[in-house]
């Protein structure tokens, strides 16, 4: 998401304001259409790339959390970011997975998970409890992990994010429950941040992913 950082320049007689573009990233919530977006794959590591890992890493710890997909940054590419110890100082835990692939999946367990983009709102998902996953490293290196239970589950759960899929679409009808209830506000206040015109419609937005 391009927005400006501006500053007061002085040149020695007057100050005048200076507005940079830059490319700042934040986590966006249900139901953004970026988290429906089927994303493409990267074709290059450049300093663009690892300048939006990064900040997707200062936003996953500020955030508390585990994971955090391009998608949820309104990124269009697929590439994720993981810290299993959600410890900004643990900096040899974190893991990128870029163009990630999940090449085999093994018998599966049911757990609790959330997720970025639905702040609170956490619920058993049943997945593959082993998984052996391909992609490349942000050194463009490809790597292939064998991974189980936890760091398996949160692969899939970000996986998932790069198609456009959510862990919500694990649920059943939801008919009158808490869950149904907590995802209508989240919806309620989305559209309320776009009348706002915090966000572009949904039509813009998605015009917008097209063209990056
Ligand atoms: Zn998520």
């Amino acid at each position: 998401m391009a927005s400006a950082s501006c500053f007061l320049y002085n040149d020695g007689e007057a100050s005048f304001p200076v507005c940079l573009e830059k490319n700042v990233l934040r986590i966006v919530t249900y139901p953004h259409p970026a988290l429906r977006y089927e994303s493409r794959p990267v074709t290059q590591i450049d300093d663009a790339l690892r300048s939006n890992v990064r900040q997707m890493f200062d936003l996953m710890y500020e955030a508390r959390g585990i994971g955090l997909a391009a998608n949820q940054v309104a990124l269009p590419y697929r590439f994720f970011v993981m810290n299993l110890t959600a410890d900004p100082d643990q900096k040899d835990e974190e893991h990128v997975f870029i163009n990630p692939e999940i090449i085999k999946r093994h018998s599966s367990s049911e757990d609790e998970e959330g997720c970025l983009s639905f702040p609170g709102l956490y619920f058993k998902v049943r997945r593959a409890k082993r998984i052996k996953v391909r992609a490349f490293d942000i050194n463009g290196n490809p790597i292939e992990i064998d991974a189980e239970d936890l760091v398996s589950r949160a692969i899939q759960h970000e996986t998932d994010h790069l198609s456009g899929k959510l862990y919500i679409d694990q649920l059943g009808p939801l008919g009158h429950s808490p869950l149904a209830a907590k995802l209508r506000d989240f919806e309620t206040k989305f559209r309320e941040s776009q009348a706002a015109g915090e966000y572009p419609s949904d039509d813009e937005i998605r015009k917008q992913l097209d063209a990056l």
